[in-house]
């Protein structure tokens, strides 16, 4: 069940000013331009790899990782995460707690970066309006999504054609969608729906290399460099957000 997290009932409920907290300062003066919303999403963040690599490249965009797994970590620390040589200790996180920590001590270490940056524990394939107004978002992330293999689970998979409506209505026309998968049959799956989705088109090639994210996708998180130690093909699918006329 989701009893455990708490879930907003809308997105002005998200209280951003704890996630981000140098964008949203108490004392807030008196032309303070308006506060910047969440553009960013990487769906099933892991332990956050992406955010980390994306956050310096886009210092002032707001991202967040949305994370389900409650297993718990075992964590090295060494003071703020940094080689300092203070006495190392152990330890035992959730997923998203050992993510908020990554980030609080990379804020600590490096002063003025990685503000910009958090993650929440929440069911994405449940709660995506619960935290983004239409046309909010400009980058959504699907790195290594698990597989669900059998063909009963398929509903379970994180891109289908129901939540590519629901991203479509969250994202902002010439917004892009990244996914990528080491899985064939995974990647082919994706494609194909983005393909037949009318709210989707496949970003040219040239335009894919030129990209400076789509290195990130293929080296900044965990799993991706679980599969380069391996050795593994990976399948991206890179599409943008484009409008119908009625829109
Ligand atoms: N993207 C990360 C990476 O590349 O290292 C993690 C990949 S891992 C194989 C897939 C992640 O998606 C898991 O951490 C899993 O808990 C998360 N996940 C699966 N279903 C989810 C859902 N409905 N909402 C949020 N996260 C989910």
């Amino acid at each position: 069940s989701d009893s455990h997290f708490p879930v907003p009932v809308s997105p002005d409920e998200v209280d951003l000013s704890q996630h981000y907290p140098r964008y949203f300062p108490a004392d807030k003066g008196e032309e303070a331009p308006p506060p910047p919303r969440i553009r960013f999403a990487d769906v099933g963040c892991g332990f956050g790899g992406l955010l980390v690599g994306l956050s310096p490249l886009f210092p002032d965009t707001l991202m967040i990782g949305m994370e389900l797994r409650d297993k718990v970590v075992t964590t090295l620390f060494c003071c703020a995460l940094d080689f300092c040589g203070c006495p190392v200790y152990y330890s035992k996180l959730k997923v998203t707690e050992y993510v908020k920590e990554r980030i609080l001590a990379l804020r600590a270490s490096n002063p003025g970066q990685y503000d910009n940056i958090s993650v929440v524990r929440t069911n994405s394939m449940k709660y995506i309006p619960n935290y983004f107004r239409k046309a909010q978002l400009t980058k959504m992330f699907f790195l290594f999504p698990d597989p669900h293999f059998k063909e009963k689970n398929h509903r379970r998979r994180v891109i289908s054609m129901q939540l590519l409506d629901e991203y479509a209505y969250v994202m902002e026309v010439g917004g892009i969608i990244y996914t990528i998968t080491d899985v064939e049959e995974l990647g082919e799956w994706m494609r194909s729906c983005l393909e037949k989705h009318p709210l989707f088109e496949a970003v040219p090639e040239e335009e894919i290399k030129a990209d400076p994210v789509v290195k990130l996708l293929s080296t900044a998180t965990e799993e991706s460099q679980k599969v380069a130690r391996n050795g593994g093909q990976t399948f991206h699918a890179i599409f943008r957000r484009i409008s119908l006329q009625e829109e």
